[in-house]
């Protein structure tokens, strides 16, 4: 049976982002009101990690459209760190530019649902994830058709799939400080939006000192890789700007 989500609380517009929260009948009870606030404990700590994340994106985003990347000490820095990329050149800048372009316009151009969710069955470690529908999925439920780059006849094409809402884990979201929980946005955001991938210990990274949690990911694979442009995104804005945010 699919969970039901209740709710629908504004989070951010940001340069014609809107986010939105659901909540699951599990997560519903963690989201309290605070002391001083109306809202939720969990829709507060969205509150402040979602715009972050957006704020971060669109500075990211700017980077790269003037073309001051690679002479950003922080963005040649986060693509050494994130991309394994020991001379950024044009061409990096080129393919990190198209994700995050994508990302951009996914958000500028739908509704983006974060719906929090208490546990994942058989799951436990799962902080976050998209779910992703084939074209066949009833019209009513087809909130997000975008685009999957594949090859159709051994020839590349772009094929409709339906990608369903960004779920992030409601124990995570309490435990994390924003920038974390940035992360894990745009981690999901990436997802949906850029089709981006996983690639298991690899490619995930440690929470405290944002190194991967296995070594072996090759550049290749970091310019298709989810955690690799949340990590990016939030750590050049940060350094960039020297911004003095907890990073765990
Ligand atoms: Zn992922």
């Amino acid at each position: 049976m699919p969970k039901l989500y209740f709710g629908q609380t504004g989070l951010a517009e940001t340069n014609g982002a809107q986010v939105h929260v659901r909540y699951s009948y599990g997560s519903i009870f963690h989201n309290l009101p605070c002391n001083m606030n109306f809202d939720g404990q969990v829709t507060t700590k969205l509150n402040n990690a979602i715009p972050l994340a957006l704020q971060a994106l669109n500075y990211v985003h700017d980077r790269f459209t003037g073309g001051h990347v690679l002479s950003d000490p922080e963005g040649k820095y986060s693509a050494e760190r994130y991309f394994k990329i020991y001379e950024l050149q044009e061409d990096h800048c080129w393919k990190i530019a198209l994700v995050i372009k994508m990302m951009v316009a996914g958000l500028n151009t739908n509704r983006t649902v974060v719906k929090v969710f208490r546990g994942l069955k058989g799951h436990p470690t799962v902080n976050g994830y998209v779910t992703s529908r084939n074209i066949n999925t009833p019209k009513k439920h087809r909130n997000h058709a975008i685009h999957h780059f594949t090859k159709k006849d051994g020839n590349p094409a772009w094929r409709p799939v339906n990608k369903g809402d960004v779920h992030m884990k409601v124990a995570s979201i309490m435990r994390n400080c924003d920038y974390v929980n940035a992360v894990l946005f745009l981690h999901e955001a990436s997802h949906k939006y850029a089709s981006t991938a996983d690639f298991g210990e690899k490619g995930y990274t440690v929470k405290n000192t944002g190194a991967y949690r296995e070594g072996g990911l090759t550049t290749e694979q970091a310019l298709i890789n989810a955690e690799s442009y949340g990590k990016f995104i939030m750590d050049y804005y940060i350094k960039q700007n020297s911004l003095n945010i907890a990073i765990w």
